[in-house]
């Protein structure tokens, strides 16, 4: 089956102006038309070149044509069939290209194999320390990306020489072809077998990379966690990504954070959350309670009566806001420790306090002998 090029059959470029494809159609009806060439075979030269000259000598047509290898713009839609897709897939001609050229919305960059293209994105894990995400920290990282090849400088072709155009799309990246489905014969375009749709060749290729261009290389980075940083979350670093296509520029690196856990803290955003066990005579006559904060211990003030399950708030003791200088909160909840041994002192102490206010309690030896039961059985 032989693939239409309207172009080579008008013998232009595909760049050609309108004044050329003209020039060139003029030439060659008058050679091959059938009133003055009575050579076999003539007449379906003539209805080639006319058929060719209907599609480029219109603009819109052109654009069809060189879009969808169709003057009659996408083929192959309503059928259902594949054959219309097979043409597209594998060549880097992706169905949301096509969709996103019918809305309009696409960029061109995702349709066109030659032209720049960004490099893949990259994701990068990171553990951090509970401290580490309330601070920041800067941590040097390491990981494999493709590069641009330092020798051919990513042209992928050996120092001293560059890339030619290629011989079998003649730069096009694609080749027309047909195809033949229960709805008729349509045209599809295929990335160009030679050089995959870049247009280019290369013939003496980088020792360095192979003609690739790029090459797999150890990347180091260091990064700056900012304070503040929270479990889950993720950081762009633009550019730290894998390289980019025809000269595109490198993709970006996303690191996501995971937070460790903290024995002595909790956190939700800003606030930190602790927890501080106090005796029943503190929290009964009130006074001093060392708590523990990210920022070092600090002297918390229990007024009397203070309840089991009280949370008081330190401000400013909590996780810094990302990128402010504002800090959240801690909150301390308070838990009033009941005694499980009490020496003789203490136990005199709680005796006189009951019979002042009149509670009744286990006086006699009842306590020990219990508790004394359950140590032998340990
Ligand atoms: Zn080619
Ligand atoms: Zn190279």
């Amino acid at each position: 089956m032989a693939n239409k090029d309207y172009y080579e059959i008008l013998g232009v470029s595909r760049d050609a102006s309108n004044d050329e494809i003209k020039k060139a159609y003029r030439k060659l009806s008058k050679k091959y038309h059938p009133d003055l060439n009575k050579e076999p075979g003539a007449d379906e030269k003539f209805k080639e070149i006319t058929e060719a000259y209907e599609v480029l000598g219109d603009a819109t047509k052109r654009a069809n044509y060189d879009q969808y290898g169709s003057a009659d713009g996408p083929q192959g839609f309503g059928g259902g069939s594949a054959g219309g897709f097979s043409g597209f897939d594998g060549g880097g001609f992706g169905f949301e290209d096509i969709f996103s050229q019918f809305f309009g919305g696409g960029s061109q960059q995702s349709t066109d194999p030659k032209a720049p293209k960004q490099g893949r994105d990259l994701e990068y894990r990171m553990d951090l320390k509970f401290e580490e995400a309330i601070f920041g920290v800067k941590k040097k990282i390491k990981y494999n990306r493709s590069s641009e090849c330092e020798t051919c400088k990513g042209s992928g072709a050996k120092p001293g020489t560059s890339p030619e155009t290629c011989h079998n799309c003649h730069g096009a990246g694609y080749v027309n072809a047909e195809a033949d489905t229960p709805l008729g014969r349509i045209q599809t375009k295929q990335a160009c077998p030679v050089c995959h749709g870049t247009g280019k060749e290369i013939k003496e290729k980088c020792p360095t990379c192979h003609g690739s261009g790029h090459v797999e290389q150890k990347h180091e980075v260091e990064v700056s966690v900012p304070a503040g940083i929270e479990n889950g979350q993720q950081m762009r670093l633009q550019g730290q990504g894998e390289a980019g296509k025809n000269g595109g520029p490198y993709g970006d690196l996303y690191i996501v954070f995971t937070v460790e856990p903290s024995r002595d803290f909790e956190r939700r955003g800003t606030t930190i959350y602790a927890e501080e066990y106090i005796g029943f005579a503190k929290a009964a006559l009130g006074g001093e309670v060392k708590v523990k904060t990210v920022y070092g211990d600090v002297s918390l003030n229990i007024p009397a009566g203070t309840q089991s399950g009280t949370v008081f708030k330190l401000k400013g003791k909590g996780a810094p806001k990302l990128h402010s200088n504002v800090n959240g909160d801690e909150k301390v909840k308070i838990h009033i420790i009941t005694p499980t041994s009490l020496n003789k002192a203490q136990k005199a102490a709680l005796l006189d306090y009951a019979k002042a206010s009149n509670e009744e309690v286990n006086k006699g030896n009842f306590f020990d002998k219990v508790k004394d039961a359950f140590d032998g059985k340990n």
